[in-house]
Parts: C-alpha cells; structure tokens; sequence
C-alpha cells in the first residue's frame, strides 16, 4: 500500500489523486491536505460566480475526494505555522505539491501601490469568499476603471464590474460583494493590452461573452485593430487568436448602444506609471506601443493618460516558494522531471508536483489532467523503490499520518467538516432568499465546521468521474 499526501485540492491536486486511484498496479491510499477548510482551490476561489457551468467541475471533483481510497483533510498548513515539507515526508511514501501560483505579478511602475490600485486577485478573492480577501470593495467612489492585462482573468474582473448586480443575485457570490456592486457607480472599464489584438491572451467565448451582459456594451476602436497588421489578414494566427481578431471586428463594426455601462477594449498601450490625484489613483499613464513584426512591440514616445479611480492589474499569476523545496525563482516554479522534484539536478525520493507550480500559471483546468497523469506515472515507476526504503526503514513505518499531522499541532478539517460548511452556505443563502451563499470569513467557516451536522457519504471507485 502507497500512501501518498496530495498537498492542495485544487483541480492539479485532485487530477493527480484521481489518476492514482484510477490504476490498479499499485494499491494506494491518497490524503488530499488544503490549507483552507474548503476543498476546491481555484474552482471555488478563482473561477467567477457567473461561470457556473466551470464551477459545476465541482461535483467531478467532488467525486473524487469522496472515493473510498481518498481522503479530504483541510487546515492542513504545509510550511511555517503548519507542518514542515520534512515532517510531512515522514508521514507518507509520497507528497505531490499542487500548491498552484499564489501571488500576482508586480507592475513594477511608479504608482503601482496607490490606494485604489489593486491586483486582479485580490479583486476576484474578494468576489469569490476567500478569507484572506484584502479588498474593501470600495465601488462606490469610482466611474471609471483600468484593467491592465488582456488575459482571461482580466476578463473576468473586466465582466463583473460591467455586469449588473441583479444579473449575479443568482449565484453564489457573497451578500457585501453582491451588494458593493449594487452600489458601484463605475461607468466605463478599459481593458488594456500592451501588445495588439492579434496577441491578446483571452480566449473567444471568454471575450464574446462581454458582448452579450444586458446593460453593457463592448467599445473597440477599428484605428486599433488597423495598427496590428494580423488584423488585416489573420489567416496565418493559431485559431484563437483568429478567432479573437474576429470578434473583436465584429465588435469595432457594432453601432453604439446606448447601454449603461462600456467596456473599452484597448491595444497597443503600455502602463508606465499610475498617477495620483488626491492621495488615490486617478489616472494611468500609457506609452503607446507599436508592433515590431516579430510578436512583440517597441515604444512610440507617445502618451496617453486614461482616468480612473479604481485600477486592477491582471498581469498573471506568480507561484510560491514553499520552505523546504528547491524554487526556480525566474519560472517561479519548483524545478522538476516529469513531476519529480529535483534538488541540485537529482530527483528527490518522494516528491512531486503538479498543476501551476510545476509548469508555471497557464492552460485551462483541463490542461491540468495530463499534467497529473505524467506526475502520477513517476510515481508508479518509483513506487517499489518508495516502498522498500520505508520497509528497509529509511523512512519511519507508517501509522495512520492523520495522527502525525495532530501529533504536528493540527485540527485537519475532515470532509465532513466541509459538508457542514455546504450546509451553513445553503443554510444563509436560504435566509437571504438566494441559493447556496459563500462564508467568507475564517472563524464562520470554522465554527460551520466543527458543527459537524453532515453525515459521512463515502462511495466507491466506480462512482469516479472520468
Ligand atoms: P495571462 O493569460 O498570462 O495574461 C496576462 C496578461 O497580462 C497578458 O495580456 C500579458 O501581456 C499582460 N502583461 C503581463 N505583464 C505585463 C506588464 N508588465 N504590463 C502590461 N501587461 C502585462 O494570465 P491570466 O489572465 O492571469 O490567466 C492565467 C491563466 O488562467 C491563463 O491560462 C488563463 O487562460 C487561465 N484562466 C482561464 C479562465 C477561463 O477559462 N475562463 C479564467 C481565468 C483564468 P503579454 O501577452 O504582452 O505578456
């Protein structure tokens, strides 16, 4: 029997449990640690509340964590505070680290700190509940809104500032978000790319869906698309991005609306700096950028200053060192060979990545399937040789690891603590007249946890979502 740590229960984290229940050469038993009492990682805190067909992805996972081979074990800390990487490695034959990229790329331009700029992860952690969200979700005093990046999750943020708040009411977003966007008085968001159209991150259905929210309308100027020469004739583009130069000329012909709200999809303009106007942001200052025939750009000496109150950088995620594992600090990643880790070029005996940490902040959740699947197969190849040094007694012999993580000081969460924290969800959405409503704060979801009204609801590998 292999027993393996799993640290993280986002998508990477339960792939990767999921592939090792999923074969039959090797019996194993997989603890699927988060620190969150919360299972899901990005489904739950990143994916937006009005993707509910992504978040629906949920109950595949859910799936998952409920097979009889796995376990859910959430407050799990793993680094300071917690348990240490060492000590974890003493309570199981493997640990694949699936700990995502969990900051945000700096700007690195004058300004960047203001109040009122924000990066767009900490927008969308205070959409979603995270109960680390920083954000005062202060929309009340801004018309105007800049969001540099043209990736999908500036999409995302760029989607619900326009969207109506009675458009959200249906989802699981909570009640103070819910209500801040009621209130917000922002008029016009600017979605700004320092490259052209042709080279925009997002995907079609993504950017066609700003097109369709009832009370805003997409603003795309055609001298932009004019200055990307791929717009011309696209037909050499991957067809993504072909597709996106589609749309966004469908959306430079479109007449105007008269809608509420305008989103500004802008090119070719690179921030230098975020200007302050009483103490708080109130413009950013762009270059404007030209193509340089060869994918990137050069600048113009031109500039051009757009008014905002509220600015969100989405400029890609950025992972973590975690103490005790070796960091690539340009990648931002653990270095690797198919999954194993590698300490001074070697593979570490026992330890693996997965998803973002591994392959840095790219791909749709999808992409993280074959990315478990390779880390998986490592450690089937190594399995005999994992096995026989804790026979050999190299490592300790083991125990139920439950016992050696509350022997660390911790309180694992179980899964049916996070049934409890559902049920208090469906119980305040149901008060509120709304469905299922996020707890966002970290001593609510705790006290919804130790209520522990859920009864356990295990079922077998044939249940597996495939
Ligand atoms: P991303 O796709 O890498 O986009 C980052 C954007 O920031 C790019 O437009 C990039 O421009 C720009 N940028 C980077 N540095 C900049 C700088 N210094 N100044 C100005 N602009 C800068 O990252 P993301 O949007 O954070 O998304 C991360 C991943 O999650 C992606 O794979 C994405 O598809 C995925 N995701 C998917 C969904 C969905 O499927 N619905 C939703 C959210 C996220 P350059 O291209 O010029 O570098």
């Amino acid at each position: 029997m292999l027993h393996v740590a799993v640290v993280g229960s986002g998508p990477s984290g339960v792939y990767s449990a999921q592939s090792l229940v999923q074969q039959d050469r090797v019996p194993v038993r997989v603890d699927v640690l988060d620190r969150l009492p919360c299972p899901y990682g990005l489904v739950r805190y990143g994916v937006a509340p009005d993707h509910e067909k992504i978040k629906s992805l949920q109950n595949n996972l859910r799936a998952v964590l409920q097979d009889s081979r796995v376990r859910f074990l959430g407050a799990v800390e793993v680094g300071p505070g917690g348990i240490a990487t060492g000590d974890l490695l003493r309570l199981y034959d493997a640990v694949v680290y699936c700990v995502g990229a969990a900051t945000d790329r700096r700007l690195g331009v004058p300004g960047e700190d203001l109040p009122g700029s924000w990066s767009a992860t900490e927008f969308v952690s205070w959409y979603s509940a995270h109960p680390d969200a920083r954000w005062n979700g202060a929309l009340s005093a801004a018309r105007s809104a800049v969001v540099i990046g043209v990736g999908n999750v500036a999409v995302d943020v760029t989607r619900i500032l326009a969207r109506g708040a009675d458009e959200l009411t249906g989802t699981d977003i909570p009640g103070a978000a819910l209500a801040a966007l009621a209130d917000s008085q922002v008029r016009d968001v600017h979605m700004v790319g320092r490259r052209g159209p042709s080279q925009a991150k997002f995907t079609t259905k993504e950017l066609r869906e700003l097109g369709s929210l009832a009370d805003a309308e997409v603003v795309v100027d055609p001298a932009e698309l004019a200055l990307d020469p791929l717009c011309a004739d696209p037909s050499s583009l991957p067809g993504v991005n072909r597709r996106n130069v589609e749309a966004l000329r469908a959306f430079a012909e479109r007449p105007p609306q008269g809608r509420g709200r305008r989103i500004r999809l802008r090119f070719f303009l690179r921030p230098v700096e975020l200007l302050a106007e009483g103490g708080r942001v109130g413009a950013v200052r762009f270059e404007r950028t030209l193509p340089d025939g060869q994918g990137g750009v050069t600048g113009s000496g031109s500039y051009e200053e757009i008014a905002a109150q509220l600015v969100l950088r989405s400029v890609g995620y950025r992972g973590v060192p975690l103490d005790g594992l070796p960091f690539d600090e340009r990648g931002g990643t653990v270095p690797h060979t198919a999954g194993r880790v590698l300490r001074e070029g070697e593979p570490s005996p026992g330890e693996y990545v997965a998803g973002w940490i591994k392959r840095g902040p790219t791909g749709v959740i999808g992409t993280n399937r074959p990315c478990a699947k390779e880390t998986v197969t490592s450690i089937l190849e190594d399995a005999s040789a994992l096995v026989q040094a804790r026979n050999a007694g190299q490592v300790p012999g083991l125990g139920d690891p439950l016992d050696g993580l509350r022997a660390a000081g911790l309180e694992p969460v179980e899964w049916t603590g996070w049934q409890a924290i559902e049920q208090a969800e469906a119980a305040l959405g149901a008060s509120l007249g709304r469905g299922p409503v996020k707890i966002g704060e970290w001593d609510a979801l705790f006290a919804a946890a130790r209520a522990q009204r859920a009864m356990p609801e295990r079922s077998a590998g044939p249940e597996l979502a495939s």
